[in-house]
């Protein structure tokens, strides 16, 4: 049996069958094992990062909502995600023309090409264009312009540290269009040492961007199982800006993101609304 503590006094546990890889990097120690009713699991430092089961409501939720909310898509960035499941749910879109991922630590790269295949598909995409670095160093350096930012990156601790903080995202949003979006994933609101993150992200983005959203998704092996993802928007309420005519439904091959959860993601339970307000 494996448990990740989410708190001193709760956490998940899952049976494992089979240890199908340890390996460590200079950013992080990875594990890979197989489990009955999750398949297999990609754990960072412990935490988990994806399972075989669940692992499609994080990807499809951090990339659709921006991308749907966006009229012309063409160039996204995606900062760590080196699993590749974001990446594949990018490249889905017709609209999108590039996809860039830049990714600190190739062990995830080449562990997901190994051991999960189905996520790390987007990386055969002749749209996506990998780049190993730091993200922040990217930020601050590259030349190019884009439209959506999707930030799917560890928790706020070690290198992933930075990637919450308020001057990686006025980099963020000095490189992208003046119509552009950022999205990052923003930890969960159901558990304290967690959910202090989300009125901080909030607020920075409130302080950089026109428009400020939270929303949230259901993801089971993470902790609480409730999530949340903060969006900056230069110009367009994802709401009111949802791009029906080109929605594809089931074109994309999609299990949780569809066009009523595109609306309804948004509604906040009353004690997120609190938490976002303080
Ligand atoms: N879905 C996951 C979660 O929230 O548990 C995140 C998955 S993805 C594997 C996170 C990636 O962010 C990791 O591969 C990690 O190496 C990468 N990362 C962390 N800090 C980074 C940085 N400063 N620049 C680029 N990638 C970074």
């Amino acid at each position: 049996w494996y448990t990740e503590k989410h708190t001193p006094n709760a956490g998940l546990t899952l049976r494992v069958t089979q240890t199908l890889l340890t390996a460590t990097s200079p950013y992080q120690e990875m594990t890979i094992v197989e489990t009955p009713d999750y398949g297999r699991v990609m754990l960072l430092d412990g935490l988990v990062m994806l399972t075989e089961r669940d692992e499609f409501v994080y990807h499809e939720m951090l990339a659709h909502p921006s991308l749907y909310a966006h009229p012309n898509p063409e160039k996204v960035l995606i900062i760590g995600g080196g699993d590749g499941g974001t990446l594949r749910e990018v490249v889905k879109h017709s609209a999108v023309k590039k996809a860039v991922l830049v990714e600190i630590d190739k062990m995830v790269i080449a562990a997901s090409k190994e051991f999960f295949p189905h996520v790390a598909s987007g990386f055969n995409s002749s749209k996506a264009e990998v780049i190993v670095t730091d993200g922040i160093r990217y930020v601050q350096e590259t030349e190019e312009r884009f439209d959506v930012i999707l930030i799917d990156s560890t928790d706020p601790v070690g290198p992933a540290e930075g990637l919450f903080h308020i001057d990686f995202y006025r980099a963020c949003r000095n490189i992208l269009k003046e119509d552009g979006i950022l999205t990052t994933q923003s930890e969960t609101p159901f558990i304290k040492h967690f959910a202090d993150v989300i009125p901080r992200v909030i607020k920075d983005l409130n302080s950089l961007f026109p428009v400020s959203k939270l929303y949230l998704a259901s993801i089971p092996t993470y902790p609480s199982g409730l999530w949340s993802f903060s969006m900056g928007s230069m110009k367009y309420n994802p709401t009111e800006n949802f791009q029906q005519e080109r929605y594809a439904g089931d074109a994309l091959k999609l299990s949780y993101y569809n066009d009523q959860i595109h609306q309804g993601a948004f509604c906040l339970p009353t004690f997120v609304q609190k938490l976002i307000e303080k």
